[in-house]
């Protein structure tokens, strides 16, 4: 099987689980993905910052994304030529209307349970890089790439 990343990287490695967005999930989410990419023996620090940027796009599927009523997350992980990981975090939830403004540090549409708006500072700096797309009521995708020292 020879597959790319779009970044034109070989996938050496790769695997998909799909989770309901219960609160619960969000740790299941971060241990597996953490579990699959430890055959690259990662430091603990890169270890802890893919957990955390995983973390904090779960979650965003879960209090954002699904908030009226729960669906399916996507998760796919790659592992490529280079030391390179590429993590997609996909819901079919309500979309962001305003991607570039949902990503500045601060901005939160939900305030009023005290989020702080810094989940995807959280992930651009613990990643090499981050990309979203959304559709309003189609979903969102986020790709988190990061590469492990050699
Ligand atoms: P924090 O992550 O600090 O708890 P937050 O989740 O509001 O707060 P971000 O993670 O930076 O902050 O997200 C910013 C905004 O982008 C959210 O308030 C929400 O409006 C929107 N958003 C993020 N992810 C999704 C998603 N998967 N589906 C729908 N909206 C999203
Ligand atoms: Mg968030």
């Amino acid at each position: 099987m020879k597959t790319t990343v779009d970044f034109f990287a070989a996938v050496e490695n790769q695997f998909t689980i799909q989770l309901p967005s219960y609160s619960v999930n969000e740790g299941i989410a971060r241990a597996a993905v953490a579990a699959f990419c430890a055959q690259l023996n990662p430091t603990a620090v890169e270890l802890a910052d893919l957990k955390c940027a995983v973390s904090e796009a779960v979650t965003n599927c879960i209090v954002h994304a699904y908030r009226d009523e729960p669906g399916e997350i996507r998760i796919s992980v790659k592992l490529c030529e280079g030391r390179l990981i590429q993590v997609e975090i996909r819901d079919k939830g309500c979309g962001i209307e305003d991607v570039r403004q949902a990503r500045e540090p601060l901005f939160t549409t939900d305030a009023a349970n005290e989020r702080s708006g810094m989940g995807f500072t959280v992930m651009e700096s613990f990643c090499d890089s981050v990309r979203v797309h959304s559709k309003v009521g189609k979903g969102t995708t986020v790709i988190l790439v990061k590469r492990l020292r050699k």
